[in-house]
């Protein structure tokens, strides 16, 4: 029987699925610094973002044939070495999309009708601190007409097109790669329409969008910083639910404290899991904790599709 530890867990309908294809899963955690005895006697390892898979583990572990990323993102593993050595690496990348996507539109309109604060702030005692807010936050907006910047129109990217698309919203895109000049919209009773995509380059993007949304993966430069930041619409607004490292975070707080940024809406930040304190306490900053994926129909597509990768792998 092969064994399968989740070290990061795995939805029950993937555990069921495993199960009855006759593995065994264990989903008990294994701190990461024991994991080089703890995984000795498994066949596979699946993981989340939190679990690395570096070179160390992989030579300690020759029982070990396939890694299994729940999710996108795979810059916890060392994918190129664990290929050399003829382990499968395998992802659910598309599993995950519309989830994220949704939560750039709830950091958005957390932004643009100051939740974020009012939750800090309100309840209220008495009339007078009560109508002292309801001015503070008077003076919200709406996205219907207004236009949204995408960077990095992969899967994420397009779902968020997708959603801004069926709010009314303008679509700017830039990627490295060609972009589809339209994107086909389900909208409820199943009615499908094809709605346009403005393609273009990425200082037109920043130039003119009145909120910009990430979806790239890391890289060592972040895509906004000083510059990009000086380039923006005074009031923009501002989404990261990609990757920490994607924004320089000093030269986000500088245009947040000028009020060159409106609001920031981040999932992800550096230094997880210990972003800094001076973003956490901001009052134009809506918060959370890298969740774009952790929905639960996200979680189900996430561990069926895992576990079928699974087994494919080892009953093929
Ligand atoms: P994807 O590979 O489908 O798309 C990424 C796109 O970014 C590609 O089209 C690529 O060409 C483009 N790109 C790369 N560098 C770029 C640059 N400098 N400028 C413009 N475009 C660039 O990936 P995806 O599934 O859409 O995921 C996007 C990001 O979201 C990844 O960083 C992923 O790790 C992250 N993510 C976050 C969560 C979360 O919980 N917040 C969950 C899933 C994925």
């Amino acid at each position: 029987m092969f064994r399968i530890l989740a070290n990061d867990g795995i939805d029950p309908i993937g555990k069921e699925l495993l199960e009855k294809a006759g593995f065994q899963v264990d989903t008990n955690h294994i701190p990461q610094a024991e994991l080089s005895e703890g995984l000795k006697n498994y066949d596979a390892i699946t993981v989340r973002s939190a679990t690395k898979v570096r070179k160390d583990l992989i030579d300690a572990c020759p029982n070990i044939k396939l890694i299994g990323r729940g999710g996108v993102g795979m810059d916890n593993i060392d994918v190129d070495y664990a290929r050399e050595k003829g382990l499968a690496v395998v992802n659910t990348p598309a599993a995950s999309s519309l989830s994220v996507a949704e939560l750039v539109f709830a950091h958005l309109f957390t932004g643009i009708r100051f939740l974020q604060d009012s939750n800090r702030k309100m309840p209220v005692e008495g009339n007078t601190r009560f109508n002292d807010l309801k001015k503070a936050y008077a003076k919200g907006i709406e996205l219907r007409g207004k236009k949204i910047g995408i960077i990095g129109f992969g899967r994420i990217g397009r779902e968020t097109a997708k959603v801004a698309l069926g709010l009314g919203m303008d679509v700017l895109a830039y990627d490295l790669f060609e972009i589809p000049k339209e994107l086909e919209l389900v909208l409820g009773g199943n009615v499908r329409v094809n709605c346009p995509i403005n393609a273009v380059s990425v200082e037109q993007l920043i130039k003119e969008s009145d909120f910009i949304s990430l979806h790239v993966p890391f890289s060592e430069k972040p895509v906004l910083g000083k510059e990009e930041f000086a380039l923006m619409k005074d009031g923009a607004g501002v989404v990261n639910c990609s990757r920490g490292g994607t924004i320089d975070e000093d030269a986000l707080l500088e245009a947040l404290n000028s009020g060159k940024v409106s609001f920031a809406g981040l999932d992800v930040f550096d230094n997880e899991p210990t972003p800094r304190q001076d973003l956490l306490s901001h009052p134009n900053v809506s918060l959370t904790p890298h969740i774009g994926a952790s929905t639960n129909e996200a979680q189900e597509r996430i561990g069926t599709e895992l576990a079928n990768l699974i087994i494919d792998f080892f009953k093929n």
